[in-house]
């Protein structure tokens, strides 16, 4: 088994760190969970899907520039944003979606979190979940996790004394198109941490998520990617994967892989 000694580690949150599938079901992100559970009511669902489809297609679609991607999707998230908030999303409807059944972490993650406590290796987790990171971090709650050596980047709502979803700061909104690391060494706390790192270990789930350290020169990053069984992509698309990261494991994995790796 191959080894890679981090002194940092970079993970998208929703199916990299939670469960991806679960017996062969794929367990959609915190956010369409609020959706298919209907926990806001049918006229939200109806028109978050709507932003999907607007907005999806024109993220895959490659005739469109980078510029014109950043701006579609700056404008899907604070549409869909404006929508929560029209809603009445509160902190009750994101606690239900974060205490769901489905939504799981992966097994041994836990054991890979001590060990990175251990070993004084930070975890930036980088979502672009639109509820937010105080969700993620009551996702490590749910499970009992320390959050001692955790940053978490991601949009932060903004509630009323009623715990009612008021809104975000437009500026600081996190989406698909600026989920890089480089856009956020602004925060002290992001800054601190990456001084003087070396060597990154990388997570993800999605072929954009290889993207969150563009623009970063630290001299070795390892990419570990969490791949959808066979039998859900085109046969070519592990091809495609294999060139984004260095070592593919099946969706349905658990952390022992990569807590050998960095024993
Ligand atoms: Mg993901």
């Amino acid at each position: 088994m191959e080894k890679f000694n981090p002194d940092l580690v970079v993970a998208d949150f929703d199916g990299t760190i939670t469960q991806k599938v679960i017996w062969e079901k794929v367990i959609p992100s915190l956010i369409s969970i609020l959706r298919n559970e209907g926990l806001l009511d049918e006229d939200y669902s109806n028109r978050a899907k709507a932003l999907y489809n607007k907005y999806g297609a024109i993220e895959k679609d490659s005739n469109y520039s980078e510029e014109e991607k950043f701006q579609a999707m700056l404008n899907w998230w604070k549409e869909h944003f404006e929508l929560l908030k029209e809603k009445g999303l509160t902190k009750d409807y994101i606690d239900k979606a974060v205490y769901h059944p489905d939504v799981q972490v992966r097994k041994w993650f836990d054991k890979f979190l001590e060990i990175l406590k251990e070993k004084n290796i930070p975890l930036i987790v980088f979502s672009s979940s639109w509820l937010g990171d105080e969700a993620i971090k009551d996702v490590f709650k749910k499970f009992w996790l320390s959050l001692d050596n955790v940053v978490v980047i991601s949009n932060q709502l903004k509630f009323d004394e009623n715990w009612k979803f008021v809104g975000v700061d437009e500026d600081k909104i996190l989406h698909s198109m600026n989920k890089k690391l480089k856009d956020h060494l602004g925060r002290p706390e992001v800054a601190n941490l990456i001084k003087d790192k070396k060597n990154v270990l990388l997570l993800g789930d999605s072929l954009h998520d290889p993207d969150m350290l563009d623009w970063m020169d630290f001299e070795k990053v390892y990419k570990v990617g969490f791949f959808l069984p066979e039998k859900l992509q085109k046969p070519e698309d592990r091809e495609i994967w294999a060139k984004k990261y260095d070592l593919l494991l099946e969706a349905d994995s658990d952390f022992s892989k990569i807590t050998q790796l960095i024993k």
